[in-house]
């Protein structure tokens, strides 16, 4: 070994993000991206095995991830899934609050459970995973939250779970913004209009239509004149973790092609 090379300073180790729902969607590209993005990042999702598919993507294309089963939901997995990130990639300081779920249906149809149930993933979920992981971005005096919001927190037919719940969390990253900001963490919101995933395709199925013609349908109300893609989520969440974005916190993003209060 030359002298001139035991002076190089070794490069620091990789930053590590969180991204909850990432076996497949907006949360697999997301991870994806800020694996691009040269985060080492923590793939949670119900089942471990599904979570590997996304974490083995992005170890192919040269990054570091870990994939962990949990339900975000659950307070005591969130406390073990988190344990374990930290431990084996090391402590996180940027999560993604993404997992999601859809219980639709008219309000005079819609059942006791499946308003916990849309209650419990998106709003405890983003509780119980932020709870966790701030005292790892306070410690690190750095921190980017980003909680997965949607268009239908403007109210939607069918939805009054789900829209309650995105609602919700846009109250509830306006609060980490105010709390945490001492701290160098910053708290925003995606809020995506219709993006092309399972989650669309399987609206499309509730309403009998072919998730084409759903989403040519979808497309024509849109300025942009297209349907999103899981991609221009992830874009946009990767600029909000970014170093750079530590002056923007509390805000909402709409990200649907076209305006939206
Ligand atoms: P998706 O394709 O249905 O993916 C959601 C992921 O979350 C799945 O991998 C699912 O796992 C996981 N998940 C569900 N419950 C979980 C739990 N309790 N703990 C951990 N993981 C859980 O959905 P998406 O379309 O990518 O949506 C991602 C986020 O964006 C959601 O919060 C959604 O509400 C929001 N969003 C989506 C749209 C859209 O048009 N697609 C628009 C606005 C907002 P399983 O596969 O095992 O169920």
């Amino acid at each position: 070994m030359t002298e001139q090379s035991t002076s190089v300073t070794a490069p620091a180790p990789a930053r590590v993000a969180v991204v909850t729902g990432a076996a497949r969607g907006i949360g697999a590209a997301t991870a994806l991206r800020l694996a691009a993005d040269g985060y080492a990042v923590a793939v949670v999702d119900l089942e471990e095995s599904t979570a590997k598919g996304t974490a083995e993507a992005i170890e192919a294309a040269g990054g570091r991830a870990l994939a962990v089963g949990a339900d975000v939901s659950d307070a005591e997995q969130v406390e073990a899934a988190v344990e374990r990130i930290a431990a084996e990639l090391g402590a996180p300081v940027v999560l993604v609050n993404n997992a999601g779920v859809l219980r639709d249906n008219l309000l005079f149809k819609m059942s006791e459970s499946d308003w916990d149930t849309v209650m419990a993933v998106h709003l405890k979920g983003a509780f119980l995973m932020t709870r966790a992981v701030q005292k790892h971005m306070v410690a690190a005096g750095f921190g980017r939250i980003v909680n997965l919001s949607s268009s239908s927190a403007q109210g939607n037919r069918g939805q009054a779970n789900y829209s309650a719940a995105k609602a919700g969390l846009q109250g509830f990253t306006k609060t980490l913004a105010i709390e945490l900001g001492k701290f160098g963490v910053t708290a925003n919101a995606v809020a995506p209009g219709f993006i092309a995933t399972d989650m669309t395709a399987a609206t499309a199925a509730r309403v009998g239509m072919e998730f084409e013609a759903f989403k040519q349908a979808a497309a024509s109300a849109i300025p942009v004149q297209r349907v999103g893609v899981p991609e221009d989520i992830a874009h946009t969440i990767s600029f909000l973790a970014s170093e750079g974005a530590g002056f923007v916190s509390g805000q909402v993003i709409y990200v649907a092609g076209g305006p939206l209060d």
